[in-house]
């Protein structure tokens, strides 16, 4: 199996897998208990806490712990409207978010909110000259990605923060694609979220970073667990894992990912003619979409599949969907570039040799395509 849809998700690393059952065997107590047994417990959030911070290079006091990307990304959207509704019912957000941006966004338009999407060009660079013309007084709240999950276009993040926090708006980065890609210390965002599932960490995962002094209204009202942002009894095997995922992003470098895509790029640069390279040059090392002229990018998926080789069209929320790709859309792709479209996304676990079945497959894949129109 060659798999090559790790911005879907990922395979769960062993070691986190090893850590989640022995949390769950060994330290099943409650961590708000009083007695060792919830100590010990309350000791492995302790932990992931620190190694979650790490990562972010965040402190432990700044991350709340909690189910998936789409609940950060929705926490701080809905939160920030809700509390600084006073203030202004303006938001910045690019028109390539994924739809948990996206639709928190729509959620409140409907609530008599402004919802600014920023274009992007057909390299998936957000026009920043649009960006800054649009921060007002008005403006409560941008949510920018870090790193695009269908191109892997990297987001000027840093210089977006520094414009909003100039005119005291809040900035929110959804940095799923971006967490064991890119740093992400120093970034400036106020509000960052992230994701178990995609750094090799367990499903239905997720941490929320929240600067220092800044308010967020509680999510779920109780107990008051995880600073009163969001009671409930802590998910231990799960927050122990996602710490351990992001301990061991501490021994990866990009650079065996960014050689494996540069291989798989240059193998099908001379290999196959009439392509379209979506992805940005100095994108992320991640990921690599390409649209085959004159294909179907899901014939070719499952083409791929019978030698399971497992790639994606686009995102995978976005492909269960019958639409189009939003993203490749605002990027001013044809509908034949759209359709035509794969995304091939890398993990630490791909190799050179797995890029060269892979080359051979595509390469008759596609071939066989142009040659007979379709095949299924
Ligand atoms: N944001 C981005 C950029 C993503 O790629 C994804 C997942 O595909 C999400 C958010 C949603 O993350 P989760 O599946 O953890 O809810």
């Amino acid at each position: 199996m060659i798999y090559l849809d790790n911005s879907s998700t990922t395979r769960q690393a062993d070691e986190v897998t090893a850590l989640m059952s022995e949390v769950a065997r060994e330290d099943f107590g409650n961590p708000s208990s009083l007695h060792r047994l919830g100590l010990s417990a309350q000791n492995r959030v302790t932990l992931a806490r620190k190694q979650v911070a790490k990562a972010l290079g965040a402190t432990p006091e700044e991350i709340c712990f909690n189910s998936c990307g789409t609940e950060g990304d929705s926490t701080v959207i809905s939160g920030v409207a809700e509390s600084r509704r006073h203030r202004g019912n303006k938001i910045i957000t690019s028109a390539v978010e994924h739809p948990a941006v996206l639709e928190a966004c729509a959620r409140l338009e409907h609530k008599g909110f402004e919802v600014v999407r920023i274009p992007v060009d057909g390299e998936c660079r957000i026009d920043m000259e649009r960006y800054e013309a649009e921060l007002d007084e008005r403006t409560v709240l941008v949510s920018v990605m870090t790193v695009n999950n269908e191109t892997g276009a990297v987001m000027p993040v840093r210089r977006m923060a520094e414009a909003a926090h100039a005119k005291k708006i809040l900035f929110h980065t959804d940095a799923v694609q971006a967490l064991g890609k890119i740093p992400l210390a120093g970034i400036g965002a106020d509000f960052i979220t992230v994701s178990g599932h995609k750094i090799h960490g367990p499903k239905g995962t997720g941490a929320l970073y929240i600067r220092k002094g800044t308010h967020l209204p509680p999510l779920l009202p109780g107990g008051g667990q995880e600073k009163n942002m969001r009671s409930g009894t802590e998910n231990v095997p799960g927050i122990a894992g996602l710490g351990e995922a992001c301990r061991l992003l501490e021994r990866e470098s990009t650079e065996k990912m960014a050689s494996v895509r540069t291989y798989l790029l240059e193998g099908i640069r001379e290999q196959i003619p009439d392509i379209r390279v979506n992805s940005p040059e100095d994108g992320a090392a991640s990921v690599l979409n390409i649209s085959f002229l004159g294909t179907r990018g899901e014939v070719l998926l499952h083409t791929l599949e019978e030698d399971e080789i497992y790639v994606s069209t686009g995102s995978a929320c976005s492909s269960n969907k019958k639409g189009r790709s939003h993203v490749l859309s605002a990027m001013g792709l044809s509908p034949k570039e759209i359709e035509g479209a794969i995304r091939f996304s890398f993990s630490r676990y791909n190799t050179v040799e797995e890029m060269d079945v892979v080359l051979g497959r595509l390469t008759a894949a596609v071939n066989r395509f142009r040659r007979l129109g379709s095949f299924r």
